[in-house]
């Protein structure tokens, strides 16, 4: 919520003087302390200022801007993810359509075995390149042959600020990353856990905007 002109005013004041009463503050506005009671509040409660006993207001040197940053930075990609869609890597490429319209998703991870670990990605437009070729039968096209490999694919952990997460993404000029924890460094091994599009930062983005940024801490 932005503060109004009085509350930034009042922010101004108490700025300025470091530690002020708000009989104070009501003099130097030329309003009585009951009026600023609510702005008070309000100031209080969103951080800007706090109060001490006995010794009055002051300024907690946050703005708005810098306390959305603080609230984001501790948002991470565990809190915002998806999860994993994916798809056999021993399957073709007529299958990776057909999971991608009933999963409603933009982008497949291609696994193997039993643990789920990541061999590839495959977006709607690389499913398109592969159906323009001429001759093409997406049914006997595996998926391997489709997909970006795993030595070309971005990657993102769960600990891992949401921020940074957005950042990879636009970075990159792709929708999707994959959540992984590393098994194996050397070959690399990679389990797929999660995943993190532009729909859930903008989600994010949306519900900071409406105030319930908190409802990632619970
Ligand atoms: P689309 O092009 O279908 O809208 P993307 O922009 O996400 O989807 O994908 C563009 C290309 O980048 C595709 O070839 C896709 O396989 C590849 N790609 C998608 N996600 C990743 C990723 N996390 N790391 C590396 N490459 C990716």
């Amino acid at each position: 919520m932005p503060l109004s002109a009085r509350q930034q005013k009042i922010a101004e004041i108490v700025r300025q003087t470091g530690f002020i009463t708000g009989q104070q503050i009501a003099d130097a506005l030329g309003l009585t302390r009951a009026a600023l009671r609510s702005d008070l509040a309000i100031l209080t409660m969103s951080g800007v200022l706090d109060a001490r006993p006995r010794v009055g207001y002051y300024y907690t040197g946050k703005n708005t801007l810098g306390m959305l940053q603080e609230e984001l930075s501790s948002i991470t990609v565990e809190d915002i993810r998806s999860v994993p869609i994916v798809v056999s890597g021993d399957k073709n490429a007529y299958d990776a359509a057909v999971t991608m319209f009933l999963e409603d998703v933009g982008t497949l991870f291609v696994v193997e075995g039993t643990e789920g670990l990541l061999q590839g990605v495959i977006s709607r437009k690389d499913l398109l390149k592969a159906a323009m070729n001429p001759g093409t039968d997406l049914h006997a096209l595996p998926v391997v042959m489709v997909m970006t490999p795993l030595s070309k694919i971005v990657t993102i952990s769960p600990e891992e600020p949401a921020a940074a997460a957005a950042r990879r993404l636009i970075d990159n000029e792709i929708d999707c990353l994959p959540v992984v924890t590393v098994l194996e460094k050397q070959p690399k091994k990679l389990k797929v856990v999660g995943r993190v599009t532009k729909t859930n930062i903008t989600r994010l983005l949306a519900e900071l905007a409406e105030g319930k940024g908190g409802t990632y801490h619970s």
